[in-house]
């Protein structure tokens, strides 16, 4: 693997974001890049962050990715687990803009970021999609081992606040500069979730919120039995209604269903189309 090379495991328009960022079915302009700095025991995307799947791309190649991805039609480029490879991918933003490239630019990230990258992207990145995983930094070494997990992304989100504030739509609906923050809900770890939201709070309750149910016990989660079957409608939503109580008003929650349709296989020629 060459220093101005990338690796990506699938690119191509897809429909499983927000629905500001898919813009009424057009779709995101996805491009999911392999390998992750985190290890979730339950990574749905275990074969691209985990097994590492995926072809070489250099920058170049990847500005054209992007520029193909637009006139395609996509919304936005939805850069999916982007952040180790922040450098290539910076100089192929960079690039496509000097060719045409017009689209939002979405970091979409698991928020256990560096101010230092963070700062390499001003200017480059439109809209930031972190997640905020653990609100207990037990939980968070436990599933991901990682430590520290809620001080590096509380700081994290509060600088891609700073750089683009709060999540806006055109007149058309469609994503266009902003920060939506993603939790996705755990079994059997419901405090996690309500001390993740208590932490948010306290940052900023006019921040957008997508509140995740898709839990799915892959990869490695039958090591952990308490986290061995989806999330039940009664943990959803004693978390919702936390999200409501403590004044969050904008943002999304996932269909229930979406657990076993969201699922890619990164085998596939199409890793959505199941
Ligand atoms: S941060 Fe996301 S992509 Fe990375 S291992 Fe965890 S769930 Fe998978």
């Amino acid at each position: 693997m060459e220093k101005d090379e990338v690796k990506i495991a699938w690119f191509g328009k897809h429909q499983g974001e927000e629905p500001p960022l898919v813009g009424m079915n057009a779709g995101a302009g996805g491009i999911f890049f392999s390998q992750c700095h985190l290890r979730c025991v339950f990574c749905q995307n275990y074969q691209i962050s985990q097994e590492n799947l995926g072809e070489e791309y250099t920058i170049e190649e990847l500005a054209k990715i992007m520029l193909d991805l637009e006139k395609d039609g996509a919304v936005n480029i939805d850069l999916v687990t982007p952040t180790i490879w922040w450098k290539q991918i910076k100089e192929a933003i960079l690039l496509a803009k000097k060719s045409g490239l017009t689209l939002p630019i979405v970091w979409n990230s698991n928020g256990y970021e560096s101010i230092k990258i963070l700062k390499e992207m001003e200017g480059l990145v439109d809209i930031y999609l972190p997640d905020f995983k653990y609100g207990d930094d037990e939980v968070g070494f436990k599933y991901s081992g990682i430590k520290k997990y809620s001080a590096v992304a509380l700081q994290a989100i509060k600088e891609m606040l700073r750089q683009v504030g709060y999540f806006k739509t055109d007149q058309n609906g469609i994503g266009k500069r902003g920060v939506i923050v993603r939790h996705l809900i755990i079994p059997n770890n419901i405090d996690n979730s309500l001390r993740a939201l208590q932490i948010l709070t306290d940052l900023d309750n006019n921040l957008h919120i997508s509140l995740m149910n898709q839990f799915n016990p892959l990869y490695k989660a039958k090591q952990f039995p308490e986290v061995n079957r989806i999330l039940s409608a009664e943990e959803f939503n004693l978390v919702y209604k936390h999200l409501l109580d403590l004044g969050f008003y904008r943002g999304w929650i996932q269909d229930p269903e979406s657990a076993k349709f969201l699922v890619p296989d990164f085998t596939k020629k199409d890793p959505f189309n199941l």
